[in-house]
C-alpha cells in the first residue's frame, strides 16, 4: 500500500478515487485532518467540487453496465482477495485509524476486524442473492424470481467508525452487483482510503467503488443525483433525517443509521462483577463515541447499592492517547466535540444530577493538548434532563433508577431511541420478559454492546433508524438488490392452445 504523497511544507493531500485513479482535487476548499490526542495535522481532505461528485457518479453509472453481469464468482473472487488484504495490513490500518480517530490501537483493530466480517460474509454472495423457483404454478407454467443489482449505490459514513462502516457498505453493495460512491467523514478520510487502495488491490473494476470527500454539499448532491438508486447513511440523527428526506424526495431507496441512548437495565441478580466490568468497558470504551455505547444504566431495587463501586472501577480506567500501552479510552474526535460533551456536562450539574465522578479537568502527561474528557458518572438522572434527553456520544454514565424490571422497561420505551439496550440479571425468566416487552431492536442479555455478527443484520429501530432495512446480514442484500419474478411459459413445438383466455387466470 502506498501512502498519500508528501508535499513539501504542507501536509498530505487525502485524493479521491475516481474510475480506478486516485486523483488530487481541484476543490479550492481544504479541512485539517487532525490526530485528536496531539492536534497534529496528519493531512488535508478537500471537500469535492461539483464536478468532481459528478465524475464519481458518472464513473460509477458507466462501471455498473459490465459490472452487473460479471459472474457471481468473479464478484466473490474479489471480496475473498480483499478479506486477506485487510487482515494483512489489519495492524497499518489500526494504526492510521488510531491516530486519526483516536481510539487505542486494541480498539481500532476491533473497528476493522467487525469490518472484515462483512467482507468475509459478502463472499457467500452466492447463496445469499439467490432467487426462487416454483415450477407448474399453473400448466407448463414456472415463476421464478431474480434478485438483480439496483444501480449506483452512495454511502455516507460516520466518524467513530471509520474502517467498520465503510466496510458495512461498500463491500455488500459491490458484491451483489452494484457500484458505489462513498463519501466518508471528513474527520477521518485516512482509514477508508486505505479500505479502497486494497478493494483496487483486490481487483475491483475501474469505477466500481469510488470515493469523494466533503461535506453537506457532496452529500446533498449525491442524494439528489438522477443517475444514483440507493443511499446509505450512518450518523447523527439530524443530518440523517435530512438525508432520509432529501434521497426520498428525489425517489431513492434509503437506510439511515442514527444516533441513540442505550439503556442497560441491571436487576439485583445480575452477576455483580461481571456486570460492573460490562457496564464501565461499554460505556467508556472509545470514549463513548460509539452509536451501540451504554449512556443510561438503569439500577433496579438493592443494585441501586451499586453506584460506589461502579465509581470506583470507572476510576482504575487509563485515559492516554490511543497509541499509548495501557491506554483504555482515548480523546475525542475533536475540540468542539469535547466542549459539546463539556457543556452538557455542565447541564447536568445545573439541573441537579449528582456528579458521582467528574471526568472535566483532566489531563494527560504529554498530551496536554488532547480533547480528552475523563470518564464521567451522574447519579440522580431523571428523564427531563439535558443529559438524559440528548445523545452525549462521550464518556459519560446516567444512573436513572427503577423500582421494578416493569418500570426499568416503561422508562426505556419511552425514550425516543431504539439503537440498543442490555438486561443484566441470571434470571431467564426476567430477560425472556425484557426481550419481548422491550420496543428496542438490539437486545443483549448480559451483552452490554449486543451489535450482530454479519449473518444478521444490524437492526436498531424507533428514532435511531429511518428506512425498513438495515445494513449487512440478509436485510442488506434485499436493500441492494431488486426482486424480478418472473413467470414463464415454453410451448411445444406444433403444440395448440385452447384458444382465447380473457380472464387472468393461468391455465
Ligand atoms: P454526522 O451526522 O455529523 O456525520 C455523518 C456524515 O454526514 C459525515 O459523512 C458528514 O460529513 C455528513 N454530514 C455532516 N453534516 C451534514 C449535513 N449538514 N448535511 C449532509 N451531510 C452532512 O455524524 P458523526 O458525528 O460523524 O457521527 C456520530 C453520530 O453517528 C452519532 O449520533 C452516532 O450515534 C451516529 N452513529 C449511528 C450508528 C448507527 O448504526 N445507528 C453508527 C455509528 C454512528
Amino acid at each position: 500500500m502506498s501512502t498519500p504523497a508528501v508535499q513539501t511544507g504542507r501536509p498530505p493531500s487525502v485524493k479521491m478515487l475516481i474510475n480506478g485513479q486516485f486523483v488530487e482535487s481541484k476543490s479550492r476548499e481544504w479541512h485539517d485532518v487532525v490526530n485528536p490526542a496531539t492536534q497534529e495535522v496528519l493531512a488535508q481532505v478537500p471537500f469535492a467540487t461539483p464536478e468532481e461528485v459528478e465524475a464519481a457518479v458518472a464513473a460509477a453509472k458507466t462501471a455498473y453496465k459490465t459490472w452487473r453481469n460479471t459472474p457471481i464468482a468473479a464478484r466473490a473472487r474479489v471480496m475473498l482477495k480483499l478479506q486477506a488484504l485487510v487482515r494483512e495490513h489489519m495492524s497499518r490500518i489500526a494504526e492510521t485509524l488510531s491516530a486519526e480517530q483516536g481510539k487505542t490501537l486494541a480498539d481500532a483493530e476491533g473497528d476493522v476486524f467487525r469490518g472484515l466480517e462483512v467482507v468475509e460474509h459478502a463472499c457467500s454472495v452466492g447463496s445469499l442473492q439467490l432467487g426462487e423457483f416454483a415450477e407448474n404454478v399453473a400448466g407448463g407454467v414456472d415463476t421464478y424470481s431474480l434478485r438483480q443489482p439496483i444501480g449506483v449505490c452512495v454511502g455516507i459514513s460516520p466518524f467513530n467508525f471509520p474502517a467498520m462502516i465503510p466496510l458495512w457498505m461498500f463491500p455488500m453493495a459491490v458484491v451483489c452487483g452494484n457500484t458505489f460512491v462513498l463519501k466518508p467523514s471528513e474527520q477521518d478520510p485516512l482509514t477508508p482510503m486505505l479500505l479502497a487502495e486494497l478493494a483496487q488491490a483486490a481487483g475491483l473494476p475501474p469505477g466500481v467503488l469510488n470515493i469523494v470527500h466533503g461535506g453537506k454539499q457532496s452529500v446533498e448532491a449525491l442524494c439528489s443525483h438522477p443517475d444514483v438508486a440507493a443511499v446509505s447513511f450512518v450518523g447523527s440523527t439530524a443530518v440523517g433525517t435530512h438525508v432520509h428526506d432529501l434521497a426520498s424526495r428525489h425517489g431513492k431507496r434509503v437506510q439511515c443509521m442514527m444516533g441513540a441512548k442505550n439503556h442497560a437495565v441491571v436487576m439485583p441478580d445480575a452477576s455483580k462483577e461481571q456486570t460492573l466490568n460490562a457496564l464501565v468497558g461499554a460505556t467508556f470504551g472509545a470514549a463513548g463515541q460509539r452509536c451501540m455505547a451504554i449512556s443510561v444504566a438503569v439500577l433496579v431495587g438493592e443494585a441501586r447499592a451499586w453506584i460506589p463501586d461502579l465509581v470506583a472501577k470507572a476510576r482504575t480506567l487509563k485515559v492516554n492517547a490511543g497509541c499509548e500501552k495501557g491506554a483504555d479510552l482515548g480523546p475525542l474526535i475533536s475540540k468542539t466535540a469535547r466542549q459539546r460533551v463539556l457543556g452538557l456536562i455542565e447541564d447536568g450539574v445545573r439541573e441537579g444530577a449528582r456528579l458521582e465522578l467528574d471526568g472535566r479537568d483532566l489531563k494527560v502527561g504529554g498530551y496536554e493538548k488532547g480533547n480528552f474528557v475523563g470518564p464521567t458518572i451522574f447519579s440522580g438522572v431523571t428523564p427531563s434532563m439535558k443529559i438524559y434527553t440528548q445523545e452525549i456520544f462521550g464518556p459519560v454514565m446516567c444512573i436513572m433508577s427503577a423500582a421494578s424490571l416493569d418500570e426499568a422497561i416503561a422508562l426505556v420505551n419511552r425514550n425516543p431511541f431504539g439503537n440498543g439496550t442490555g438486561i443484566f440479571t441470571q434470571s431467564g425468566a426476567a430477560a425472556r420478559r425484557f426481550q419481548n416487552e422491550i420496543d428496542v431492536g438490539q437486545v443483549g442479555s448480559n451483552v452490554p454492546i449486543p451489535v450482530p455478527v454479519p449473518y444478521f443484520s444490524f437492526t436498531g429501530s424507533r428514532g435511531s433508524k429511518l428506512g425498513d432495512l438495515g445494513p449487512y446480514g440478509k436485510q442488506v442484500v434485499q436493500f441492494y438488490t431488486q426482486t424480478k419474478t418472473v413467470t414463464a411459459r415454453w410451448f411445444e413445438d406444433g403444440a395448440t392452445t385452447a384458444g382465447v383466455n380473457t380472464t387472468i387466470s393461468l391455465k
